[in-house]
């Protein structure tokens, strides 16, 4: 227990009393958003006052109709990439692979594409927007590792984009304005065809077969724990419009306003590391934990 502060450490205790609970003898599926990875030094969209911080990434039809848009979208990703996959988690993170083997939590639905709650050991994860670390060609819809794209794209542009620029959400990087005028667009190694990071982009609908494998997650869990996310995007919001529906309590654990703080049982203002490592310190320390019993392991979704 020793990465995990004191309940004391948390100054919002009477909302961590409701938050555990919310979860006495109910198992938690949690939807997890990027304010679940800024404190691994990913920025979000939205900040604690709920506005949009920069402007929103690209479109999906602008990417795949526009090759100057692609040429703009890789010459940012070559750069943010290399910082993106060096992110490592956060107390958040291994917070909730603990809820997980604790058997408090039944599995994630993340809105992330980092790839940073299976890092923690989270064993139950469903990636509903993708992942930044793989790539996929849009016409033989062969995929290939990010990392090896990265190999290929360094050698294509070898003076590119070198030294500190900051990271903009989503493996984004902030790089000046025509920066990407001489940049090589890599295309598919077998068919050379147009290449497309393996997430969903702005635009762009999920996938129907993992919405329903969502769904199934989602309907393990007797609580809805929402974990930094302003639920601004649907493709998040409907798990909570499902889980009032169906009179599914909801818990949110989040710094700033969400589209849900109404309809939520219980809000917990704060930081997702701090909220969390007192929730697990709570669990462990009182025992709570062993009404539980042993999680199960009754495979990996997603
Ligand atoms: P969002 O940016 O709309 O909302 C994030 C929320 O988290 C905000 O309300 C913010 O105030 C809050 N927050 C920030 N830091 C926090 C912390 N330490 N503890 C608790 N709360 C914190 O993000 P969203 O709702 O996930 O939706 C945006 C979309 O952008 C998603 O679809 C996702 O795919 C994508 N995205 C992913 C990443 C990532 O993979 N890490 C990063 C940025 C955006």
């Amino acid at each position: 227990m020793t990465d995990f502060p004191t309940a004391s450490e948390f100054t919002g205790n009477l909302e961590l009393d409701g938050l555990l609970e919310l979860l006495r003898n109910r198992r938690a599926v949690v939807l997890s958003g990027a304010g679940c990875s800024t404190e691994s030094g990913i920025p979000d969209y939205r900040g604690p006052d709920g506005r949009l911080r920069k402007r929103l990434p690209m479109k999906y039809q602008e990417f795949v109709r526009s090759q100057e848009a692609r040429a703009r979208y890789w010459s940012r990703s070559a750069v943010g990439w290399e910082r993106f996959r060096s992110a490592r988690p956060n107390t958040a993170h291994r917070a909730l692979a603990r809820l997980e083997r604790l058997g408090v939590v039944r599995g994630i639905i993340t809105q992330n594409v980092d790839g940073l709650h299976q890092a923690a050991g989270s064993r139950r994860v469903l990636e509903l927007h993708g992942s930044l670390a793989r790539v996929r060609c849009l016409q033989c819809c062969r995929e290939v590792s990010r990392e090896r794209l990265q190999r290929r794209i360094r050698a294509l542009n070898p003076h590119h984009g070198h030294g500190p620029v900051p990271l903009a959400p989503d493996g984004d990087a902030e790089l000046p304005a025509g920066t990407e005028e001489n940049f090589a667009v890599p295309e598919c190694e077998l068919c050379g065809g147009v290449l497309k990071p393996d997430v969903v982009f702005f635009g762009e609908n999920v996938p129907k077969a993992r919405v329903e494998r969502a769904w199934r997650l989602f309907q393990k869990g007797a609580v809805l724990l929402v974990v930094g996310s302003s639920l601004t995007v649907f493709s998040g919001r409907r798990f909570v419009l499902r889980a009032e529906e169906e009179g599914r309590p909801v818990g949110i654990v989040n710094l700033g306003p969400t589209r849900a703080d109404e309809v939520a049982r219980v809000k917990v203002e704060g930081s997702a590391g701090q909220v969390l490592s007192a929730l697990v310190t709570r669990l462990d320390g009182s025992g709570f934990a062993a009404e539980y019993g042993e999680a199960r392991s009754d495979g990996v979704a997603g």
